[in-house]
């Protein structure tokens, strides 16, 4: 019952002492699309935000089938070993089309899930201002309040999801399979060179070889690209099956971090990511509001049947409508 979650004053300390129920209590208003929740969740995200952005966020995308669950388990398992606290969100562009969600209706990760020290939140189903991305931004926020040290952000590389996963993460790694070229694959040009790593995993059995010429193909076509930034994406081989090479992949994520640090790169990528946020944001609701204005509402069913019917230009009942704003 959501009207049961609206509360007059909000105590955030059980969710900043790790209570889980507090925290998916926080999500599910991030989550809602009613006007006096979001009014709600942005008064918590305020008092939560000087306690948040403590820790490391890891974006991971790839084809169905590549392995994304089977990873994000055992390096899950693997970080709760070395002592972190582990969110796993999952931002899934669950389309009309395709019917319902592509990461949820499988049993998935279910020993990470059992941990206490693992949290694992499915993809929020379509908001109203924001979109699924822009609230998982925030439950990465209400994450880190919460003590979690590592965020892994899991997406399907098969819409823009990846784009969006790309700009709220720290550090931005592709999964991919042994053998086949990116076309085979299904990867976009554009996604391998937003990534910081790609890993190339089921490097085990029969593939391990196919797995060992994937990585230097895509090394070579990795050192084509132009790097503008102080790191040299990286190209790694896993099982993550087996458990193979998860440490070091791992290895190459905190040595990204603190070379980030070193070069001063690591929050200011996090505030240019925030004013591209707050730049969406404003967008939103500006669309929302024009939207919602009685007058333009008035006007635009005729503005509508003028354009389509060639009657009007599309620049003129534009203005018609801007100025009726
Ligand atoms: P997702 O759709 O990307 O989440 O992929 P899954 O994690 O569900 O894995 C798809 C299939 O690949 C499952 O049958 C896994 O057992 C298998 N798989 C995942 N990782 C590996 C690996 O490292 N080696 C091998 N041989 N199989 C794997």
């Amino acid at each position: 019952n959501s009207e049961s979650l609206t509360v007059d004053r909000y105590d955030p300390q059980p969710l900043l002492d790790g209570n889980r129920r507090a925290l998916a209590k926080a999500i599910t208003l991030v989550e809602s699309k009613l006007d006096r929740h979001r009014q709600q969740s942005q008064d918590i995200l305020e008092q939560l935000l000087p306690h948040s952005g403590n820790s490391i966020r890891i974006g991971i995308t790839g084809v169905p089938g590549v392995g994304k669950s089977t990873f994000i388990e055992r390096f899950g398992l693997y970080l709760i070993e070395q002592g972190k606290r582990v969110a796993v969100l999952a931002v899934d562009p669950s389309s009309p089309i395709a019917g319902g969600s592509i990461l949820g209706d499988k049993t998935r990760m279910e020993e990470l899930s059992r941990r206490e020290e693992a949290f694992i939140r499915p993809s929020p189903s379509e908001g109203a201002l924001g979109g699924v991305a822009q609230k998982t931004r925030e439950t990465m926020l209400l994450c880190e309040a919460a003590g979690y040290d590592v965020i892994l952000v899991e997406t399907v590389g098969v819409g823009q999801s990846e784009y969006q996963v790309a700009g709220m993460v720290d550090f931005f790694m592709v999964l991919m399979l042994p053998g086949g070229g990116d076309e085979l694959q299904g990867i976009k040009k554009g996604i391998v060179e937003l990534a910081d790593a790609l890993v190339i995993n089921k490097a085990d059995g029969d593939s391990a070889v196919l797995a060992k010429k994937a990585r230097q193909h895509y090394t070579n076509a990795m050192n084509l690209l132009r790097h503008t930034s102080f790191w040299t994406p990286r190209v790694m081989t896993c099982s993550a099956l087996e458990g193979q090479n998860i440490d070091a992949v791992w290895g190459m994520i905190v040595d990204y971090y603190f070379q980030a640090l070193e070069e001063d790169a690591f929050h200011s990528k996090r505030a240019r990511q925030n004013l591209e946020w707050m730049r969406q944001l404003v967008d939103e609701m500006l669309h929302l509001k024009l939207s919602r204005n009685p007058r333009v509402r008035e006007l635009l069913p005729r503005l509508e049947r003028e354009v389509a019917q060639g009657r009007a230009t599309a620049y003129a009942a534009a203005r018609q409508i801007m100025e009726a704003f």
